[in-house]
């Protein structure tokens, strides 16, 4: 029976209710949770960041006209796929009417529209598109994710909400590292995000730290016994980037099949 439950933040510092010491909720629970399962529950219960709080919950009582008849999720929205993935794609945030309405990374959105596209034709999804919970999409070895995992105002989280977000992430790599052997990160902002999560997962990242770029691709050794890590940069799928042609649905394919391909499980 799930028995770690977020407080109610009511006093803006992200702890558990006492002053602007004390260790953010995430940080001091997210290390504790021994399986990605109970990750998975743990997660959405999270009101660590209360700007981020009522907005997700602002949006989910407003509602798009489109899905006035929808319950939205309106809380954190965790990764998804296999436990025991060698791939992980690693976005930015949940969209305010995408994940933050399913419930389910990159699902009901444009962007999701883009990815699970090019993750199907790549070999890694079981279908072409993703809709909601429960219409039938796996994942092949692959883990979708994100550094932010409540939908932010504008798509931006602050400096503060990223950190404050990252031991989830952090512990989530963790779990996976057994099996884990590639990153496929979408955009600057996510790629930023997820190299102090690497560190503290396991993996030795150089100085300075690589930059981003949509064909990068660095392999960080671990830092104890455990295998190597591909890191490799993707444009991210936003409606901007694809609506401008800054990133064609066959860059997102090819990006997905080079990790596949790194991370041994390329068809
Ligand atoms: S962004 Fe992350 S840390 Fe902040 S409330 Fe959401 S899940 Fe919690």
């Amino acid at each position: 029976m799930l028995t770690l439950v977020a407080p109610d933040m009511t006093n803006g510092s992200g702890g558990q209710g006492g002053g602007m010491e004390e260790t953010p909720w995430p940080a001091a629970v997210a290390p504790t949770l021994t399986g990605i399962d109970e990750l998975d529950e743990v997660l959405p219960t999270c009101r660590a960041c209360p700007r981020l709080v009522a907005w997700r919950e602002e949006v989910a009582r407003v509602k798009r006209a489109a899905f006035r008849d929808e319950e939205y999720w309106g809380r954190p929205v965790p990764g998804f796929g296999p436990r025991d993935a060698a791939l992980a794609v690693v976005g930015l945030a949940p969209a305010a009417h995408g994940g933050n309405r399913t419930g389910r990374m990159f699902t009901g959105d444009r962007s999701g529209e883009v990815l699970y596209a090019a993750m199907y034709r790549a070999g890694l999804a079981s279908r072409p598109d993703s809709v909601r919970p429960g219409d039938g999409l796996t994942l092949r070895s692959t883990r979708v994710t994100s550094p932010v995992h409540c939908a932010p105002p504008d798509n931006r989280p602050t400096p503060g909400e990223r950190d404050t977000c990252r031991p989830w992430l952090a512990r989530e790599f963790e779990l996976l590292a057994p099996t884990l052997r590639a990153v496929l990160v979408l955009g600057g902002f996510g790629w930023q995000a997820v190299l102090p999560v690497l560190a503290a997962a396991g993996w030795r990242v150089p100085r300075p730290r690589p930059a981003f770029a949509h064909d990068a691709h660095v392999v960080l050794p671990s830092a104890s016994e455990g295998g190597p890590l591909h890191l490799l940069g993707c444009y991210h799928v936003s409606q901007r980037n694809t609506s401008t042609g800054r990133l064609s649905p066959g860059m997102v394919e090819d990006r997905l099949r080079a990790a596949a391909r790194v991370a041994d499980i390329a068809e």
